[in-house]
This record gives structure tokens, sequence and C-alpha cells, in this order.
């Protein structure tokens, strides 16, 4: 890791920082001549850092945190090392960091050990998780009183759906995604493809695949501040609000996994066009966990806006073989690639959370060897399904009763986020619908 700063002797501050339970970073700005105490010995936030709400008020006497007088946690840097952060003017390294207890024991409330654990479980088994996400962003002009569509040489009145896979919308703003992507290889995160979305101004990137699961959630949330920060060096706001516009579609994080066995082969996969019996007990787990796992996919009062019929973004719980409607959709192509895309949560998600959520749901199908109903075929919205929770209370109560999310998350973790939540859903019943936006355009 020094010689990383060695390579880059501009680098004068870095900024050490770890994701609380929102997603948000939490760090400190840190003179270059420090580094090597930093690596050393890590730094120290109190444990009720990596609890906060977005808004920054204590969590009140969560008997977990403050047992301890809310003493330090230590927090150590992750093997990904120093990393640039092109957005920021004078030359900046972010060094990533994972809180741990004083006697070197990891601090089970930080997000990043609870995926940590999720993907253990899954190595101890001798599977291998392959994953990838799908980041959907609106790029907002938010200097007005109305939010609006950045001014581009071909904004000009538009309806939504008239711009999906549009080249002209992606053009209008390809100064902006020939930094973003020039950033992304700079810190090492794999883009695929940026496409523009179905809203005016919404855009779509996709992260490569890959079975270092750690580093595919590390890569989203950097990803998430590195678009944000690099929208604000071109004038706007870049926002992964669930739905900032009522009348346009909301932006989602979908995630695509599959599962290798330690030779590199894809288990989902068993030459049928069904797709294997761990495909099918994973499907099964992560239909039966749906609802309580909901706080994961859909964290803010935001969240619960996306999900109106015909916008792609899934109400009913169920899964079907290449078909936009549905939660899971188990998209066509190679039987080798088979995989399955969940679809329920937005881009305000955190992505430990999220991505620990789901593979953990997908483990504790194929530990129980359930069989998912049948795949539905046709319109998903049509159907008589089973619902998901449409309230953001309602998917705290179903997340606190949960046996499942007992079984992916340590007690430290529920209590806190269950806490995080309440204090924040208070919160959130004070402020109008333009306080809530303004308070998590690019926050979340
Ligand atoms: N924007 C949709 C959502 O909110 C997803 C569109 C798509 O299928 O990519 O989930
Ligand atoms: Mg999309
Ligand atoms: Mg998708």
């Amino acid at each position: 890791m020094r010689d990383w700063l060695r390579h880059h002797p501009s680098v004068r501050t870095i900024r050490v920082a770890a994701s609380d339970l929102n997603g948000q970073a939490r760090g400190k700005r840190v003179p270059v001549r420090f580094a090597d105490k930093v690596l050393k010995e890590g730094t120290r936030f109190p444990y009720s850092v990596m609890n906060l709400d977005i808004w920054g008020e204590d969590i009140e006497d969560s008997p977990l945190v403050f047992a301890s007088g809310d003493a330090d946690g230590v927090l150590k840097p992750t093997d990904r090392g120093f990393l640039p952060m092109p957005w920021l003017d004078a030359p900046t390294a972010l060094l990533p960091l994972w809180m741990f207890h004083e006697d070197g024991t990891p601090f089970e409330g930080d997000p990043r050990h609870a995926l940590a654990n999720v993907v253990k479980r899954f190595h101890d088994r001798g599977l291998y998780p392959v994953c990838a996400t799908e980041l959907e962003f609106y790029l907002i002009d938010d200097s007005g009183r109305e939010l609006r569509v950045p001014p581009s040489p071909r904004s000009g009145k538009r309806r939504p759906g008239a711009d999906t896979l549009a080249l002209r919308a992606l053009d209008a703003f390809d100064n902006f995604f020939t930094d973003l992507y020039d950033a992304c290889e700079a810190m090492d995160i794999e883009v695929e493809t940026a496409i523009s979305e179905a809203g005016i101004g919404q855009f779509e990137i996709n992260l490569l695949h890959s079975d270092d699961v750690l580093k595919i959630a590390d890569d989203t949330w950097l990803f998430k501040l590195l678009v944000r920060g690099i929208a604000r060096r071109h004038g706007f706001a870049a926002s992964f609000m669930a739905k900032p516009y009522d009348d346009w579609p909301g932006s989602g994080m979908h995630m695509h996994f599959s599962m290798n066995d330690k030779d590199g082969n894809n288990v989902f996969d068993d030459g049928t066009a069904k797709g294997s019996e761990v495909f099918l007990n994973a499907v099964g787990g992560c239909l039966r966990a749906m609802p309580g796992s909901m706080l994961l996919l859909a964290p803010h009062a935001n969240s619960y806006q996306r999900f109106v019929p015909g916008n792609h973004a899934p109400s009913g719980i169920a899964w079907a073989y290449e078909n936009r409607t549905a939660a899971l959709r188990i998209p066509s192509g190679s039987h080798k690639a088979r995989r399955i895309e969940h679809r329920v949560a937005g881009g305000d998600i955190n992505p430990y959370l999220m991505i620990a959520g789901v593979l953990g749901s997908a483990l504790l199908g194929i530990e129980d060897a359930l069989t998912p109903p049948p795949a539905v075929k046709g319109n998903a919205y049509a159907m008589d399904l089973p619902q998901l929770p449409t309230t953001w209370p309602d998917a705290v109560a179903a997340f606190e009763n949960c046996p499942d999310m007992a079984r992916i998350f340590s007690k430290e973790l529920i209590e806190n986020l269950l806490r995080t939540k309440r204090q924040e859903i208070r919160y959130m019943a004070e402020l109008s619908t333009e306080e809530a936006i303004e308070l998590y355009l690019d926050t979340v």
C-alpha cells in the first residue's frame, strides 16, 4: 500500500473512510505524512458513528453501542489499499476502512463484515457466488426550486420512455461519461456498458461481474461516491434516489448472480432449460426472504414510491424466465451463464447490506433445499401475487420478525439497523416532500 503512495507523489492528503449502515462514507482527512501511522494502527471512530442516520442525530441508548460508553472501535484498511479520488481538485487518496474491536475481532455492526460473513459461509460450502450490479441514476439540475434535467444541447420536451437506449441522450452528456469512465479506470472499477434509461436524464451503468463479491460491493459503494462527485464537477447533481420524480420511472439497482464450484463451473446450470436444483433452491430462498429483506432493498422513505406498476419495478413476489415484470428475472441466453437478476432494490441501497441480504437469502434456500413455486408467465403486475411490504414501517416490522434475517445477520447489526431506521422514520415524518428530496438527493 505504501508503494501506491510512492508512485503518486503529488498526493498530499488522504481520506480514510468506512461505510455506515446507510452506506454513507464516514471518515477523516489525514495529511499524507501520517499514512504510515494509519496503515500500522488504523484509526478510531466511536461505535455510534457506524450507526448514525444521514442527518447526524445520535442513535439513542442502543445497549449494544452504549453499553460500552460509546467507546471507540478500531478502523483498519481493507485489502483494497489507496485509490485516487478524481472528483476532488487536490490530488487525494482514499483509503477504505472497516471496523474492528480493540481485541482485533470484527465489529459485527459493520455492514462490510456482514457481507464478508455471508461470503465466508458460501466458501465454506465450496460455493463461490459471482455478482454484478447495475446502477440507475438521474443527472439533475438542482440549482433552482424545481428539479430539472441539466441543460444539454438536446434537451427538448420529451416523453419518458422515448429516450430508452437513445444514443442522442447519452451523447448529450458525453464529457461527463468520458470523465466517469476515466475515473473508474483509475480506481480499478470495471465498468461495462452505459445506456440512456427511460426517464429523461436517467442513465444506467453496469459493473462487470466478478467472483470477488466484497470487491463488487466496494466498487458499487465507491461508484456511487464517484458518480456524485464527477457530476458536481460538471455543474449538476447525480442522484441514486429511488424515485426523485413522481411522473418518471424510479432508479433501481439490479443485482445479477450465479454460483461457481471450486473449479469455476456455474452450479446454476445443469444443461437443462429450467436450471439446476441449486438454482431452484436459491430462487426459493430469495422469494421466501423477500418481504423480510425489503428494508435492505428499500431502506428509505422515498424508496417505497418507486414500486408503481408498469415502471419495471416489481411489486409482487414472483420469479419468471426472461420477464421484466417479475421480482426475479432469469435472463435468457446460454445455459452456462444461468443467473438470477434480483430486481427489487432501488439505487438508494447500502450495497453491502443489499448484497448480503440477497446472497444470504439464496444461501438459506440452498441450506433448506427449498422448492420455489412455479415460475410465472406474462404480466406479473396483473397477477394475484403475494405482495412486497408497501410501506417503510411494514418493511421494518417484516425485517424484525423474519427468521431468515436472524440467520443471515448478527444481533448487533439487526438491532442497530432497526434503531437507525426507526429514528429515520420518526425524523422523515416531520419533513415535507421537498425537504425529503433535498435531504436524500445526493446523499443516498
Ligand atoms: N428503472 C426500473 C426500476 O426502477 C428498472 C428498469 C430496467 O429494467 O432496467 O427498477
Ligand atoms: Mg435499467
Ligand atoms: Mg437489469
